[in-house]
Formats: structure tokens, C-alpha cells, sequence
């Protein structure tokens, strides 16, 4: 039977981007790829990139009292929002070009709109128009969800939080996770009053606890207002503001309330299901350990699969999607000892298990320090940062590696390869600390704080 392309990607975003410009570049297969917003996805136009830069932006406030302290005569300025968004919008349009561009010199066709799945090897087009695949790939990613409470479509979520005409003076942000604290510091930093509702007790859950304490500590002690135990009730609007009344029964009213409160995959009305694809519970597409879903033609990965919702995990599986499908090497992706960041300030770095996690699985050694680094020592700022590490009593090697600091998430990449290699207690003993830095803690703590 011969079809219309030897793959069809239906999804525009980091990894679908990357599985139809390395199938077709690479190993010469005709791919269609279908996009129906802008080319680069979540992570492009309104995820990582966009985050980073307002992380970049953000953290030049706090530097102007630190410069002081070194003796610089400069004052604070005011942030000009207006003019950043400008310079962001210009950068994401010339970020999308790339990718555009980079499908169109692979020789993928494009397709600048909406794609279902008619069946196991046919796409439905929103023009009408249908193409047949010998194999479809599924790469929608997902969208932010927002909890059923009354007055909810006030808020706003991170989609709509890079677009904002001008900033607010205070905004209320409802979550704990990655996205809920990045935006609470991003925000902050910007001259925003920020109070944050986490209804757990402990912000960033599924982290370290050390890690997730000293990150809520340095959180608190810049000004922002985290409320645990706390949730949304209800919300209305008054005047041009809005008024939340929360589980505790504090009523408060804010400029703007900016829900971060999870992630669902892109799988609705996509024809997924009539065809014969299992989905999960949160509606993620089940694959197997190639990414394949239940229709043996359709394969799908990133975030529309649930499973580490990470850009760079996306890519890792959409290059063993090809390793599987078109390089006859078949390759399962693997998930173990991901590094990942949190870009709070002081940023979270980690990978490997939390000494919680760990200690659960086998007998452990941990070894950690908190200190104020000498920056910020020197400028007589409160801030501290935690090296961590923990090692298996049995076979020595580091299960996981948690960084609280400045320019965490450049380390833990570095500690990361150490790490997936199986590196051992002694091996990063051995290693000669780099000197003066706050990363020579990591191979210069001698005795285990605690076993457990
Ligand atoms: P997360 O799953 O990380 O966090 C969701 C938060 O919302 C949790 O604190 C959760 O609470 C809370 N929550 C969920 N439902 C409700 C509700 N009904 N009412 C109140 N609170 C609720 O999702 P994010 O949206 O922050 O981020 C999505 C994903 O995107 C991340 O998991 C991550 O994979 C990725 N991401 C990665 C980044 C990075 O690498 N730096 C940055 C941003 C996103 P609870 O803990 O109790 O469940």
C-alpha cells in the first residue's frame, strides 16, 4: 500500500519539530508535519524561552543593592515592561522563523493548520483536505488547567501571562509547582506584589524537602507571600480588580490572579480514541517504551505521553522514535536520571532521588551543606544556598544530587553526567575542587550528616 508520507507529525512543538526534521534530513523519509498555532511550541513561544528571559530580566533588581554593596554608585531604575515585551515578541518571531526554517530545509512539508486522526494511517486536515502516513507521530503537548471555582475565568494562566498589556501591581498566583514558583520570583523580581495560595504544606512537592525549604525560605525572606494549606474558594470581580476569597477564609482583593495549577495533554476531539489509542486517566496518550501508542502506526511523545514533561526529554524521545522507526534500531527512550531546574531564585537544580525517595528504596548516606555564599555574604544578604548529596551505603554511588543556588541549573547539567555514569561518593571525592566557588562544596564534603 503506499502513502501519502512515510511519517506524519501532527504537532509543531520541541519534539515533534525535531522527529520530522531528523526523519526527513537524516534518513530521507517524506514527513508532512501540521501545526495549528506558531511553530516552536510551549517551549518556544510561551514556556522556556519566553520564562527565561523574564528570569533574566527579573533578577536585575535585586543587583542593584548587591552593586552598591561593592561599592558601585548606581540606583534602582523602574522596569519597563512595554519595552521588554516588545524586545520578547521580536525574539519569539525570529525563534519560530528557525523553526520554520529548519523544516523547510530538511524537506518537510508543512501544514499551518489543525490535524486529527481520521484512521490508523490517515490525518483529517481543518482544510478538508486528508494525507495518508505509514506511520503518524502525535506530539500536541498540553495546555494549563484550571480548578472549577467559581469566578475562575478572571485568572489568568502562563499562556496569557507573557502577552499582559501592563503589569499589575499585586497578583495573586495559585500553585505550588514549577511554574507557580518560577512566575512568584519572575514577578517579583519585576516589582510586582506577589502572595502565592499552595493548598499542601510544602511548595515544589516531589523535590528534595531540604531543597523545596531552603527555596521557600529564600522565597519568603525576598518579600514574596507564600500562604500553604491555602486555596482559592471563590473569586469575583471588583472595579477592575479582583477579589478571592480563600479556603481559610482571608478575603483579599488583587490587581490580577494567575492560576499555575497543572498541565493537561493536547488530546481532545482528536479523533485518538475512535481509532483505537488508549488514554489515561488525565487523557495522556499511553505508549509503551518506544513511544508507541496501542494502533501500531501511531507513535507519540512528549508532554501529550505525561511522563517527564521536560523539553529536552521530548527531544531525547523523538530521536529514538526515529532511531526506532527509521533506522531499524530499535531504542527504548530512557527516563532514568533526568536533570532537570527550577528556575526560582536561588534556582533549583537536581537529579537522581530526593533523600525521601531514596531512603525508601535502600540504607543511604546524606551529605549536605547550606552556607551564604561569598557574593551575597560580602553584600550582607540573607540569602543561602544547599549542596547536597545522596549516596548509597551499598554500592557508593550518588542516587541524587540537589543544588540551591545561583546558576543551579548550569551546575546540575555538569553533575548530571557524573551522576548518569554511575560516579560514586569517592569518585567525586577524588575530583579537585575548583576554588573559590560555591559547586567546591559538592567534592569536599567529608562525613555523611546523617544515615538513614
Ligand atoms: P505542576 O504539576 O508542577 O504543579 C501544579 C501545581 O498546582 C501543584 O502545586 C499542584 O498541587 C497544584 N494544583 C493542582 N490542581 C490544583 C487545584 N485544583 N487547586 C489548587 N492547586 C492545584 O504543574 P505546572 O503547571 O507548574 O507545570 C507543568 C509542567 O511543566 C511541570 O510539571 C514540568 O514538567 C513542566 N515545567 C518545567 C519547567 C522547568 O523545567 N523549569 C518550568 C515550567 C514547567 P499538588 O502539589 O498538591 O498536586
Amino acid at each position: 500500500m503506499s502513502f501519502d508520507y512515510d511519517l506524519f507529525v501532527i504537532g509543531g512543538g520541541s519534539g515533534g519539530v525535531r522527529a520530522a526534521r531528523v526523519a526527513a534530513g537524516e534518513t530521507g523519509a517524506k514527513v508532512g508535519l501540521a501545526e495549528e498555532d506558531r511553530y516552536g511550541g510551549t517551549c518556544v513561544i510561551r514556556g522556556c524561552v519566553p520564562k527565561k528571559l523574564m528570569v533574566f530580566a527579573s533578577g536585575y533588581s535585586s543587583m542593584v543593592d548587591e552593586a552598591q554593596a561593592y561599592g558601585w554608585d548606581i540606583q534602582p531604575g523602574t522596569f519597563d515592561w512595554p519595552g521588554f515585551r516588545g524586545k520578547l515578541e521580536a525574539e519569539l518571531d525570529r525563534l519560530e522563523g528557525i523553526y520554520r526554517k529548519l523544516l523547510a530545509n530538511s524537506g518537510v512539508d508543512s501544514f499551518d493548520t489543525r490535524a486529527t486522526i481520521k484512521d490508523a494511517h490517515t490525518v483529517q486536515l481543518s482544510t478538508g483536505e486528508t494525507r495518508t502516513a505509514k506511520h503518524i507521530l502525535v506530539a500536541t503537548g498540553g495546555h494549563p488547567v484550571v480548578p472549577d471555582v467559581p469566578g475562575a475565568e478572571l485568572a489568568i494562566t502562563s499562556n496569557e501571562i507573557f502577552h499582559l498589556k501592563k503589569l499589575p501591581k499585586s497578583i495573586l498566583i495559585v500553585g505550588g509547582g514549577f511554574i507557580a514558583c518560577e512566575f512568584a520570583c519572575i514577578l517579583h523580581g519585576m516589582g510586582i506584589e506577589v502572595m502565592q495560595y499552595y493548598r499542601g504544606a510544602q511548595i515544589l512537592r516531589g523535590f528534595d524537602d531540604e531543597a523545596r525549604g531552603l527555596i521557600a525560605t529564600d522565597m519568603r525572606e525576598s518579600g514574596i507571600d507564600i500562604c500553604t494549606g491555602t486555596n482559592v474558594l471563590e473569586m469575583r470581580k471588583q472595579g477592575d480588580r479582583i477579589w478571592v476569597k480563600a479556603t481559610n477564609g482571608d478575603e483579599k482583593v488583587f490587581d490580577q490572579v494567575m492560576f499555575a495549577t497543572g498541565r493537561d495533554p493536547n488530546t481532545s476531539g482528536m479523533g485518538l480514541e475512535e481509532t483505537g489509542v488508549k488514554l489515561g486517566r488525565r487523557g495522556e496518550i499511553v505508549v509503551d517504551d518506544y513511544s508507541q501508542t496501542a494502533v501500531p502506526s501511531i507513535y507519540a511523545i512528549g508532554d501529550v505521553t505525561n511522563r517527564i514533561n521536560l523539553t529536552p526529554v521530548a527531544i531525547r524521545e523523538a530521536m529514538v522514535f526515529v532511531d526506532t522507526v527509521f533506522r531499524g534500531n530499535p531504542t527504548p527512550v530512557d527516563h532514568d536520571l533526568v536533570p532537570s531546574a527550577v528556575f526560582t531564585q536561588p534556582e533549583l537544580g537536581t537529579v537522581g532521588l530526593s533523600e525521601e525517595d531514596a531512603r525508601e528504596q535502600e540504607p543511604i548516606e546524606v551529605y549536605s551543606t547550606s552556607f551564604k555564599p561569598m557574593q551575597s555574604s560580602f553584600a550582607g544578604k540573607p540569602d543561602r544556598v544547599l549542596m547536597k548529596l545522596v549516596v548509597s551505603q551499598k554500592t557508593r554511588k550518588v542516587l541524587g544530587c540537589h543544588i540551591v543556588a545561583p546558576a543551579a541549573g548550569e551546575m546540575i547539567q555538569l553533575a548530571g553526567i557524573a551522576i548518569k555514569m554511575g560516579a560514586t561518593k569517592e569518585d567525586f571525592d577524588q575530583t579537585v575542587a575548583v576554588h573559590p566557588t560555591m559547586s567546591e562544596e559538592i567534592v569536599t564534603m567529608r562525613a555523611p550528616v546523617r544515615t538513614a
